[in-house]
């Protein structure tokens, strides 16, 4: 049978040598500089030049980055900061660890990214900041956040975690923020043999705290001139992301080239109301393009544990990501006060993510599509594929197609 699997084990096969290499280069080099180093440097100018952000300040971790930049700007206790209710534990953490309340929103169903709406509805005379942050596959709407924060004098910390490669209206991923952070952790787009994060900003001040922060809040010199962290990024690490990054276009390419085979092959299912496939983008309807990129390939489907049964068992991995939206959380509920998050709760029970790494071949692509359709019971589109590489016939028992 063949293997599908969802995060690919092989990930870092090709650059073990290399690896090595630098950890050698690295401990035996004359500067004994494990971290803050050359590497970080060259790191840090890289994404300067490609991002055009004026400042970019290398972390331990995308979610010391939310940290650093929302201490950078002042976020702290008696504060609120308006974050999505669909996401990951940072999101809120990062705030809550600052004495800050997070303040939930819900999301667009569609896009999983926070409706703009709930967002503005969300103000109160206490929020500080928003935290939009881009979810999987869809940048969320900066230009219409970019207004709400406007209008009522807020800061915006963008989380662009998993982003990073993605622009909006011709602006990176993270550069629409006051502060925008990319995270570098092996399974992002932008990943490294372990953690390390970034953030980004225009802000002379806000860049020159986070360089402070990130490093116990002062400098060798001067001695400590703010409270700060040990949130140093990691040479080792810092190498191994300089040499993995040159091929991110080419990676998210084929992301989105497999993107699109999902969407084709699965366009009857939708059609037929059993599954909700990833928008192509927010109402944008002029470019639908401009603001997507592929990082993880969700669909909605209210027999998702099932559909995971079923392709577990041919093989094909799958990933259920956040089944408890961050107000349901015991860490986040007090937070909450209660309040319900439908569309949140309804992505967290429904989605289910398909194998999408730039690894796998079409006909990984057509075998999964094939046994979600299977499960379905829907004929294949992929019948006619040369090169899918088996052919597939209606099941007397079940009505539907089985591969033979
Ligand atoms: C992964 C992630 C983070 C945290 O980044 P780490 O590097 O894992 O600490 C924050 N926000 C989002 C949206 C993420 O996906």
């Amino acid at each position: 049978m063949r293997s599908v699997p969802f995060f690919p084990p092989a990930l870092f096969e090709r650059d073990r040598e290399a690896a090595l290499a630098f950890l050698w280069e690295i401990g035996t080099g004359a500067a004994q500089e494990f971290t803050l180093g050359e590497a970080v440097c060259a790191l840090e100018a890289g994404i300067h030049r490609e991002t055009g952000a004026p400042h970019a300040i290398a972390c331990a971790s995308g979610s010391a980055a939310l940290t650093l930049a929302l201490d950078a700007l002042g976020v702290g206790p008696g504060d609120e900061v308006i974050v999505p209710a669909f996401g990951c534990q940072p999101i809120a953490g990062a705030v809550a660890g600052l004495g800050a309340v997070p303040v939930f929103a819900d999301i667009d169903q569609r896009t999983m990214v926070i409706d703009p709406a709930a967002a503005a509805a969300a103000v109160t005379a206490a929020t500080a900041a928003i935290m939009p942050v881009h979810m999987f596959s869809v940048m969320a709407d900066m230009p219409e956040l970019t207004a709400l924060a406007h209008r009522h004098g807020l800061k915006i910390v963008e989380d662009a975690a998993v982003a990073a490669g993605a622009a909006l209206g011709g602006i990176a991923a993270g550069r629409w923020g006051d502060a925008g952070v990319l995270s570098f952790s092996p399974f992002k787009p932008l990943g490294t043999c372990g953690e390390g994060g970034m953030v980004l900003t225009a802000d002379d001040e806000i860049a020159r705290k986070c360089r402070l922060l990130r490093n116990h809040g002062g400098t060798a010199g001067a001695g400590a001139e703010l409270t700060g962290y040990s949130s140093r990024m990691d040479e080792l690490l810092a190498r191994f992301l300089m040499r993995t990054r040159t091929s991110l276009a080419d990676r998210l390419e084929r992301k989105a080239e497999i993107a699109g085979a999902y969407s084709k092959a699965l366009a009857p299912l939708e059609a037929a109301g059993l599954v909700s496939l990833p928008a192509a983008g927010p109402a944008r309807p002029a470019d639908p393009a401009d603001g997507t990129w592929c990082h993880v390939y969700a669909v909605l489907t209210r027999r998702r544990d099932e559909l995971s049964e079923h392709l577990a068992a041919r093989g094909v991995g799958t990933h259920v990501y956040y089944p408890v939206p961050l107000p349901a959380q015991a860490a986040f509920a007090r937070y909450a006060g209660g309040a319900r998050f439908p569309r949140a709760e309804t992505v967290g029970r429904t989605n289910l993510a398909l194998p999408a790494h730039p690894g796998m071949s079409d006909q990984d692509v057509a075998y999964v599509t094939g046994a979600i359709c299977e499960f379905f019971e829907i004929p294949l589109l992929t019948r006619e594929r040369k090169d899918c590489p088996w052919t597939w016939t209606v099941s007397a028992r079940s009505g539907g197609t089985t591969p033979t």
